[in-house]
C-alpha cells in the first residue's frame, strides 16, 4: 500500500516545529517507524514535520559530567561510538542489535523512544539508566526521568504540543557493570522479551524487563535478582501475570540472562 496524500514541512529551528505541532502536524525523525504506519494507513496525517534539520538535534556534547544525546541521533552512531565513556560501550552494545544496520543508519534514538514500542530496544534499556528525557514545549524545556518517561504501549509522558528534544545522562564511572538479553525469533526482528540490568559502583542496582505487550517493568532494586538470578527472576514474572506460559518462561529467562550477564 501507499500512503495517503500529505503535506510536508521541514522546520529549520525548534520554534518553528513546534508551531508546526501545535497546529496538527506529525513529526518524523528517521521515519522507521512512522513510514511503515503510512503506508498501512495506520497514520493519516495531513502534514508531516520533518525534524532532521533542526540545530542540535542529532549528536552528542559534554556539559561537565552530563551527556547530551540530541534525539535526532542515529542508532548507527552510537553504534559507532559517538557517545563516549562507559555510556557509550554501554549504548553501543544495546544499539548494534537493534534491527539491521540500514534501518539503524535512518532510526534515530529520540524517535523510537517517543515511539514507545513495548518491544523496542531503547525502551526496554533507557529506564534502567539515570538521566532525564528533555521535552520541548511553549514554555520551554522539561525534564523527565527516564524511568518515568515510557507510561504504556505507545504512550509516553510528552504532551501533545511536546517534542523529545534530547537525553542527558550521567556520564558513567568506568566501574559501572551491566548485563542485556534478549530474545528474537531471528536477528533483527523485534524483541519478545528483553531485561538489563544496571549496577553502578556503590549503589543499588537497577533493572528493567520489557517487549511484554506493556509498559516496561522498572525494577528499582535488583540486589536480590543479582544474588540469585534464578529464584529471582521467577519471583518477578510469577508478579506479572502473564497467561501465557510461553511468554512467562522468555521473562523470567532474559531477566535470568541480564543478571548473570552483568560484567
Ligand atoms: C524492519 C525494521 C525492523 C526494526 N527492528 C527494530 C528492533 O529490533 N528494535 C527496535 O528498537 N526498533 C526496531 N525498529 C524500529 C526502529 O528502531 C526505529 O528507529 C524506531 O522505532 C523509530 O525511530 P525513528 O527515528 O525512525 O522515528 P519515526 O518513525 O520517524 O517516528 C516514530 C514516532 O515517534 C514520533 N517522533 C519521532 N521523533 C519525535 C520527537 N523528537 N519528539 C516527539 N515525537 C517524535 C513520530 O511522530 C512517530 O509517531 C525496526 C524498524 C524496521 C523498519
Amino acid at each position: 500500500m501507499k500512503p495517503a496524500p500529505f503535506d510536508y514541512a521541514r522546520p529549520a529551528d525548534w520554534p518553528a516545529a513546534l508551531a508546526l505541532l501545535a497546529a496538527g502536524a506529525r513529526p518524523v525523525a528517521g521515519g522507521q517507524s512512522l513510514g511503515p504506519m503510512l503506508n498501512l494507513r495506520l497514520a493519516l496525517p495531513e502534514r508531516v514535520a520533518d525534524l532532521r534539520h533542526l540545530p542540535d538535534y542529532a549528536g552528542v556534547s559534554m556539559q561537565g559530567e552530563t551527556v547530551r544525546i540530541g534525539a535526532g541521533t542515529t542508532h548507527a552512531a552510537i553504534e559507532d561510538g559517538v557517545v563516549p565513556g562507559r555510556l557509550g560501550e554501554i549504548l553501543a552494545g544495546v544499539a548494534r542489535r537493534i534491527a539491521y544496520r540500514p534501518v539503524r543508519n535512518r532510526g534515530t534514538i529520540g524517535g523510537s523512544f517517543a515511539h514507545a514500542d513495548p518491544a523496542a530496544d531503547w525502551v526496554a534499556v533507557l529506564p534502567a539508566l539515570p538521566g532525564h528525557a528533555i521535552a520541548l514545549g511553549p514554555q520551554g524545556e522539561r525534564r523527565i526521568p527516564l524511568a518515568e518517561f515510557v507510561l504504556g504501549v505507545f504512550e509516553t509522558a510528552l504532551r501533545s504540543d511536546e517534542l523529545l528534544r534530547a537525553l542527558e545522562l550521567p556520564a558513567l564511572p568506568a566501574a559501572t557493570r551491566f548485563g542485556h538479553w534478549k530474545f528474537c525469533r531471528k536477528p533483527g526482528e523485534f524483541s519478545k522479551a528483553t531485561a538489563c540490568v544496571l549496577a553502578l559502583p556503590g549503589a543499588v542496582p537497577t533493572a528493567v524487563l520489557a517487549a511484554l505487550d506493556a509498559a516496561p517493568l522498572v525494577i528499582a532494586d535488583a540486589s536480590a535478582l543479582l544474588a540469585d538470578p534464578t529464584a529471582e527472576a521467577a519471583r518477578i514474572t510469577a508478579t506479572l501475570a502473564l497467561d501465557d506460559p510461553w511468554r512467562a518462561a522468555l521473562a523470567r529467562t532474559a531477566l535470568r540472562h541480564a543478571a548473570e550477564a552483568v560484567r
